[in-house]
């Protein structure tokens, strides 16, 4: 079995921005108590905590934001990357042209940019828009990839300001600095902790080409999953094995 286990949140831990389901705690909390878990999402640490509810409180290290704000599980934090604001106006930018190319109307207007503070969410429906709307909306992700492709050149102008662009959740595009994606916080968190790669291990939804987790391929092992219900059988039978 590996020592520590690295996980997505939303569709990978719960159903996305979801509390974690009462039947899955108990498995994570039985393997917070024969591994490290390790939380990567683009959520931040409050939103993390809420959703895996006080029953796995200290059970789990932090990875917020897409891994721009790591906090160990005993509370100590070890980084938090701002973004400047040309950063963020960069992004806004951004988000005013996807939405104008998209042409959707949405049910609240205040409810389509998050500003995280090392991350940026733009939700392209809403992110609190109801959840059976939002799972129907792009379970494939086929609509956020042709949004990405055709505006491949606003994705450049974003690097020229220091900002990449990630699909993540169930309608989102994630934005953070340049290179700052999962993929790199992950390696860094494994070596200011000093743990081996080969012991370590990444579950995520969205490990597939312009997912957010898909930077984590290559850093250490990964299991890819479809949902939140494949991540749970398979902890079963990991924790069944060992
Ligand atoms: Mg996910």
């Amino acid at each position: 079995m590996q020592k520590h286990f690295f996980f997505d949140l939303d569709n990978t831990l719960t159903p996305s921005k979801s509390l974690i389901l009462p039947e899955h705690a108990p498995i994570l909390k039985k393997l917070s108590g024969r591994a490290d878990v390790i939380v990567v999402s683009g959520h931040g640490e409050k939103d993390i905590r809420k959703h895996l509810t006080p029953v796995l409180e200290g059970a789990f290290h932090i990875l917020g934001q897409n891994g721009n704000f790591a906090e160990t599980k005993d509370g100590r934090v070890l980084w938090n990357r701002s973004l400047a604001q040309a950063q963020k106006d960069a992004i806004l930018a951004f988000v005013a042209k996807a939405r104008k190319h998209l042409g959707y109307t949405v049910r609240d207007e205040n409810d389509i940019v998050e500003d995280r503070d090392s991350q940026i969410a733009f939700s392209l429906i809403g992110h609190h828009e109801d959840k059976a709307v939002k799972d129907a909306f792009d379970p494939d992700f086929k609509k956020r990839i042709q949004l990405l492709n055709n505006l491949s050149a606003d994705v450049e102008t974003l690097k020229g300001a220091n900002v990449e662009v990630r699909i993540g959740g169930t309608t989102n595009l994630d934005f953070f600095e340049l290179g700052k994606n999962k993929g790199f916080n992950v390696n860094l968190f494994i070596e200011k902790m000093g743990w081996e790669k080969p012991d370590c291990i990444y579950v995520g939804d969205a490990l597939f080409e312009g997912g957010n987790d898909e930077t984590v391929v290559g850093v250490i092992p990964t299991k890819p999953v479809a949902d939140y219900r494949e991540t749970y059988s398979y902890l079963s039978k990991v924790l069944l094995d060992s």
